[in-house]
């Protein structure tokens, strides 16, 4: 039996090779995979916002100062795209869990294998990062090629376009969820920041069966997703009272904070509301400066955690997770790869409500 499906020689990718320049089709040599390498038929890719960051090629640090992401290591010509489900068209010799025609889902946050980090199993933190979408070529493409297929998960029964999403924003939010596990009952989450992740953050909140939930967004609209995805409390942070409304409606019980959006307002609110011994987990990159009393840090105890993406076993966990509970219900809209340009363009203006998947 081949291992090979035949496709005619050539392929496109979106890449950019300029930062915050176009995204352009560029033709490519069809790769024969080697030894474990994988390569697979791009089916969807999921338009994340740090594929806006990645584009524009900085992070935001305050105070006007950037981290410029050309210095870390991206090399151009970038293809994005990091939340890819896939069909698998051809296998290396060594590649033997792996079957031609399989549907799966990619763990792009691949590390260097060999480093401590790596050995722990967090390689989405190695040092010498080769994620996919980032640092080697993504899903805004025809096709892609993955080093191994321990970064291959089977889908179950998910909907494959939803489950994308899965790779990067579902990825996301079940590691720092994870990070503040275990809670009482009778302890509050707050969650601010609801668009996306926050949503998803707060339905798998949910599912796991925590319900004293604070959604906290600027966006009434917003707010109102919070409420229907399973918040129990709904908050403007801008109201004037708003930390004292936060405190008397969690009954001072505020146990952990959740903020997907991370500049100096929601951290300094984050820090404000939690309790002795509480946790912020950040994980939104808007940017800024933390600037905290250390005496409070010790007297009250509180931990401050980033928390980037997640680990390959968070995933396979999260996927099975996601096959038990009703996660990934959520508003997307499907748009052709080839217009992987005008997503990305939709994204960085804020004109995107639910999210874009791309289909190829
Ligand atoms: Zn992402
Ligand atoms: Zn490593």
């Amino acid at each position: 039996m081949s291992n090979q499906i035949e496709t005619d020689g050539a392929y496109i990718r979106y890449e950019f090779s300029e930062f915050a320049g176009n995204l352009e089709p560029v033709k490519y040599e069809m790769p024969v995979p080697q030894g474990n390498e994988v390569l697979l038929k791009v089916d969807y890719c999921g338009v994340c916002h740090s594929d806006v960051h990645v584009h524009d090629g900085y992070y935001g640090l305050g105070n006007g100062k950037k981290l410029n992401l050309g210095d870390r290591g991206i090399r151009l010509p970038v293809t994005l795209g990091h939340e890819v489900v896939g069909t698998i068209v051809a296998v290396g010799e060594d590649a033997i869990d792996a079957s031609v025609g399989e549907q799966r889902l990619i763990y792009p946050w691949i590390g260097c294998g060999e480093c401590s980090v790596c050995q722990r199993g967090e390689e989405n933190l190695c040092g010498k990062p080769a994620s996919l979408g980032i640092f080697k070529p993504g899903g805004y493409s025809e096709y892609i090629t993955v080093p191994h297929p321990r970064y291959l998960v089977d889908l179950g029964d998910l909907n494959p376009a939803n489950a994308s999403l899965l790779a990067c924003s579902g990825l996301t939010t079940f590691s720092a969820i994870k990070k503040i596990q275990p809670l009482h009952q009778e302890e509050y989450v707050i969650v601010i920041g609801c668009g996306g992740l926050g949503q998803l953050a707060i339905r798998t909140l949910r599912s796991d069966g925590i319900s004293n939930i604070v959604g906290v967004d600027v966006s009434e609209d917003k707010r109102e997703i919070a409420r229907k995805a399973g918040a129990k409390v709904v908050l403007d942070p801008r109201s004037l009272d708003a930390t004292d409304t936060l405190t008397r409606e969690a009954d001072g019980n505020c146990m952990a904070v959740l903020d997907f959006v991370g500049n100096e307002q929601t951290v300094e609110f984050g820090l404000k509301v939690l309790k002795k011994g509480g946790k912020l987990v950040v994980i939104g990159l808007h940017g800024g400066e933390l600037r905290y009393p250390i005496p409070f840090l010790v007297t009250k105890a509180v931990t401050i955690i980033g928390s980037y993406t997640g680990t390959l076993a968070e995933m396979k966990e999260l996927v099975t997770f996601a096959n038990q509970h009703d996660l990934l219900d959520i508003p997307v809209e499907i748009r052709a790869l080839e217009r992987a340009e005008s997503a990305v363009e939709d994204l960085s203006n804020g004109k995107v409500s639910g999210r874009i998947i791309l289909k190829n």
